[in-house]
């Protein structure tokens, strides 16, 4: 099914730069090639084969798609490892984003020409799912019931806890309940917030529309630790090893779904499907192989939700 890897290093060619807010970039060069703190060695990402002939009866948004021609998917772009844009070559990387390049191929599209990528930060996710702004998403985004009244999930397809990231030489700070006090950073919109807010964990919190701003934050002594994701967290504390660490107590479960319009059951069914074929030929490891699990780290994929 699939081909072998390849190092097509094909495109810087497809220009197309930065739309202001949504970032919107056409594809590139395949994961592994260095950005977000990853590490450049190691295996690369899968190339995908394009499915032919595929069709996803009932499914409307699966037909704008075809009638387009092209794939809209939303992402992040500031999370190396997981989904990260590098303007010097206009690509994206990680394991969010090839997860979206695979299910493209499976869908019939080509991920290397006939995606669109929009980046959507996570309290704009509900809205931009359900006005159609793309056709499915792929960041950090966790499944939960609240979301569920407004969008779809397939998955999960990776596993993630809420944990804190604070500066290299802080020992003050060695779990959720140690916060007290402290001044933590996290995103408006995401669960991590969220929990810091109902469980009481600190008065002071700092909020941003992104991890990185909050990371920046940190690294400037303006606040005493930055909450998301354990996998989150490690791409930045990758990224500044002398500076950064991740405390390493997971204090939540964070399955990580597919988002796509809420009525649109069809297209949820076909996407499970994909992931659990890819989880059943390897592609799904390969993937992790190329991108998060360069931290070191062994997963294997979730088992799909059954609803
Ligand atoms: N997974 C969490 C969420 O969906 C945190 C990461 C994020 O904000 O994307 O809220």
């Amino acid at each position: 099914m699939r081909l072998r890897r390849s190092m097509l290093g094909t495109l810087a060619v497809l220009l197309v730069g930065t739309l202001a807010l949504s970032a919107c970039g056409r594809e590139g060069t395949p994961t592994g090639s260095g950005s977000g703190g990853a590490g450049s060695e190691g295996p690369a990402a899968p190339t995908y084969e394009v499915a032919e002939n595929v069709t996803v009866v009932d499914s409307p948004t699966f037909a704008r798609m075809q009638q387009r021609g092209r794939v809209i998917v939303g992402v992040k772009n500031d999370q190396p490892g997981l989904g990260q844009f590098d303007p010097t070559t206009n690509t994206y990387s990680g394991f969010d984003i090839e997860i979206a390049r695979m299910i493209a191929a499976n869908l019939g599209f080509d991920p290397k020409t006939e995606i669109d990528y929009v980046v959507v930060q996570s309290a704009a996710r509900e809205d931009a799912i359900s006005r159609g702004d793309v056709d499915y998403y792929v960041g950090t985004y966790t499944i939960n019931d609240k979301r569920k009244e407004r969008v779809g999930f397939a998955g999960p397809y990776f596993v993630a806890g809420q944990d804190l990231l604070v500066k290299k030489d802080n020992t003050d700070i060695t779990g959720p309940q140690t916060l007290q006090g402290k001044t933590v950073c996290s995103v408006t919109g995401s669960t991590p917030i969220q929990r810091v807010r109902e469980q009481n964990l600190t008065q002071n919190i700092v909020e941003f529309q992104t991890y990185s701003q909050c990371v920046d934050q940190l690294l400037q002594g303006q606040v005493d630790a930055v909450t998301t994701d354990d996998a989150i967290l490690k791409g930045y504390a990758a990224q500044n090893p002398d500076q950064l660490k991740v405390v390493g107590q997971t204090f939540s479960e964070e399955p990580y779904g597919v988002g796509v319009p809420h009525d649109d059951i069809a297209l949820r069914t076909k996407i499970n499907e994909i992931l659990q074929a890819s989880y059943d030929d390897g592609t799904w490891q390969q993937i992790y192989d190329a991108t998060l699990g360069k931290s070191g780290l062994p997963a294997s994929p979730p088992p799909i939700a059954q609803s």
